[in-house]
């Protein structure tokens, strides 16, 4: 699934679709009942029980001139916390080639934060010699300064943690060089910018995108799922600080409702992009594309 945004293309490559859940997993104070009431999740973004339908999925930024990957996904053959994320299958760079895009053809990788389903393909598991190496070593990999040095200080030493995905996927970017540490208000390219939208982790950022006056924006984590847009008070399961990252919702919710940008959600299952709009009732709503 392609958007355009201008000279633009997003391209979205999912490592795990159509994964259902408790709407808990994103909200803890949120409840099937409130789900199966909310009508327009139906039937795209929920079930009729009132579970939360969700995909983990990473995304492609082709400029004229560039090959970004935002958020490289979860990795195959991982071993991580949850059965559901581990051994998956190789799928992401033959997606990846399918948009006539190898490995080496691309040049920069930004992960909107640490967390393992957002750095995974950084690297791969030479299957000789067992090591980590960068999947795409002709890329700059840009990780947030403040996200980084958040896992590196504090993070991965306190206990609640694992750091698997970081000795896997990012220490090794590091240990090459191949690492560099931006400002959370950072040009990737002219006219694809991050914005701080801490909270959910110390230094996460989100992705904006601006081509001939078209405009897109990838959420990162701030939000997990479309029914956050109607109720970005709620606490987020996930937010490390969850007063900050509420703040960041809402914040997020009030800038792009009803403004024509295109919101692409880093787990939003189909459709993954849509609007944020104010409803006949004057509710808050996502209208996925196409809907
Ligand atoms: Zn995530």
């Amino acid at each position: 699934m392609s958007w355009q945004v201008g000279e633009v293309k997003i391209t979205r490559i999912v490592e795990l679709y159509d994964f259902t859940d408790n709407i808990s997993m994103t909200m803890p104070d949120a409840t099937a009942e409130e789900v199966i009431a909310m009508k327009w999740l139906h039937p795209h973004y929920a079930t009729p029980e009132g579970l939360q339908r969700m995909n983990f999925q990473g995304f492609v930024v082709q400029t004229p001139a560039r090959n970004i990957v935002v958020d490289s996904c979860i990795g195959a053959g991982r071993e991580r916390d949850f059965d559901v994320f581990c051994d998956l299958p190789e799928g992401f760079l033959e997606d990846l080639e399918s948009l006539g895009i190898s490995r080496h053809d691309v040049d920069t990788v930004l992960c909107t934060h640490l967390h393992f389903d957002h750095v995974g393909w950084n690297t791969y598991k030479d299957p000789e010699t067992g090591e980590y190496k960068p999947t795409f070593p002709n890329a700059k990999y840009l990780f947030g300064e403040k996200e980084y040095k958040a896992w590196q200080e504090v993070i991965r030493h306190d206990g609640h943690h694992s750091d698997n995905h970081l000795v896997e996927c990012v220490d090794p970017i590091v240990e090459l060089g191949l690492a560099e540490f931006i400002d959370a208000n950072h040009t990737i390219a002219p006219g694809i910018t991050t914005e701080p939208s801490h909270g959910h982790t110390p230094g996460h950022v989100h992705v904006c995108i601006e081509s001939k006056g078209e405009r897109a924006v990838i959420t990162g984590d701030l939000m997990h799922h479309p029914m956050q847009c109607a109720m970005p008070h709620r606490h987020a399961t996930f937010d490390l600080d969850k007063d900050s990252g509420k703040a960041t919702r809402i914040g997020f919710v009030e800038k792009y409702r009803d403004s024509g940008v295109v919101v692409i959600g880093a787990h939003f299952f189909d459709p993954t992009a849509g609007h944020i709009e104010t409803g006949a009732d004057g509710e808050t709503w996502f209208h996925g594309l196409g809907l």
